[in-house]
């Protein structure tokens, strides 16, 4: 979605809920207004093109815990082309390589909320650690700080940078 100045300026101070309510992509109006409703995500970021942008979330429910997002907005994977949706479970996949690979978790679950009127298609890659207990209750535990963690970061844009590559 494009927000027009105007849209911009009106909603500015605007929670994500809020503007999710009043019919506005907090995803898209966040890129517009380089990061005001969800911060910098310069340093979340583990990849990015034309159709998909990869970052760590900045509130994580498990150390690892990233999301692929598409770049133009889809409510979610029915309204997005085939070669969108087919290239998001291919990223999917290498990334929960890397991710057990790098943060040492036994198992990545995915998932993918298409709720709120304005959702922004996006996916969800949490890992489960070895002491967690097994079950769905992985996909709601508690948020955490996120804690930077430049080594592992660089590690994910190392591997899903040689990935991309190698699958031109
Ligand atoms: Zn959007």
């Amino acid at each position: 979605m494009k927000y027009s100045k105007e849209i911009i300026e009106k909603y500015y101070n605007y929670s994500a809920k809020d503007l999710n309510d009043n019919g506005i992509c907090p995803t898209c109006f966040n890129r517009a207004t380089n990061g005001h409703v969800f911060g910098d995500e310069s340093k979340l970021r583990i990849y990015t093109d034309k159709d998909i942008d990869c970052l760590l979330t900045g509130n994580p429910r498990a150390p690892g815990h990233m999301m692929i997002a598409t770049i133009d907005h889809y409510h979610d994977l029915s309204e997005a082309p085939d070669y969108i949706n087919e290239k998001i479970i291919r990223f999917t996949k290498q990334f929960m390589i890397f991710i057990k690979e790098i943060y040492g978790c036994e198992r990545v679950y995915l998932c993918s909320m298409c709720d709120g009127p304005m959702n922004h298609y996006h996916v969800q890659l949490i890992p489960r650690y070895k002491n967690e207990e097994r079950g769905s209750k992985n996909f709601v535990k508690p948020r955490q700080e996120y804690v930077f963690d430049e080594t592992k970061l660089n590690m994910l844009k190392d591997r899903i940078k040689n990935y991309v590559e190698t699958h031109k």
